[in-house]
């Protein structure tokens, strides 16, 4: 299983002076036992954004008492996307709320090159999921006046802002902001994730 680490700074910087085993949880968000996990590893995976592109190191810990398997993943991601937050919410921000062009959209997001089924995947699981996003958010702010779930749930997520609102999202909620891959619905526990 997945749990957040509140990280504000750059991806660099998490590189150079976070990915280690420093911030141990001290219980578990699995079987909620209260005893500090046990480092267990790392492993590595790719990110993504306008400033960087290569892979971030995630701190692996186990729980003795449930054998399972917790990582600490920096919040600048999203399970399973290879893109930061950063990226995704200026792309769906461009293209789905001020309207422009997938090309124009992609340039805003800071990859002029983004293939044209990456920014389709992105629209089409952030389209399926807005729904659950603006309700979940009116715990965060007022719902704005607007005609869909998806302009609304764009509007709530640049008021609260892409990573705020992903922090609330997935550890009180566990819910993704493009929603769950189907593996995982619908709360991303899967099998010792
Ligand atoms: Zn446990």
């Amino acid at each position: 299983m997945q749990i957040l680490y509140p990280f504000a700074g750059s991806i660099q910087q998490y590189n150079e002076h976070h990915a280690d085993h420093s911030h141990r949880p001290c219980s578990c968000a699995m079987c909620g036992a209260q005893k500090p996990l046990r480092a267990h590893g790392f492993y590595w995976r790719t990110v993504a954004d306008a400033g960087f592109d290569g892979a971030i190191r995630v701190a692996r810990y186990l729980c003795l008492a449930c054998r399972r398997t917790i990582s600490l993943l920096p919040e600048f991601v999203l399970p399973y996307l290879r893109f930061a937050i950063a990226v995704i919410g200026l792309f769906l921000k461009a293209r789905l709320l001020d309207r422009k062009t997938l090309k124009k959209a992609a340039m805003a997001a800071g990859d002029s090159h983004m293939p044209y089924q990456r920014g389709q995947q992105w629209i089409c699981r952030f389209c399926s999921q807005a729904a659950v996003l603006s309700a979940a958010l009116v715990a965060l702010t007022r719902p704005p006046a607007a005609p869909d779930f998806v302009t609304r749930a764009l509007t709530m997520l640049e008021t609260i802002g892409w990573v705020p609102a992903h922090r609330f999202l997935f550890d009180r909620l566990r819910v993704h902001l493009l929603g769950w891959p189907a593996f995982l619905a619908p709360d991303g526990r899967g099998r010792g994730l």
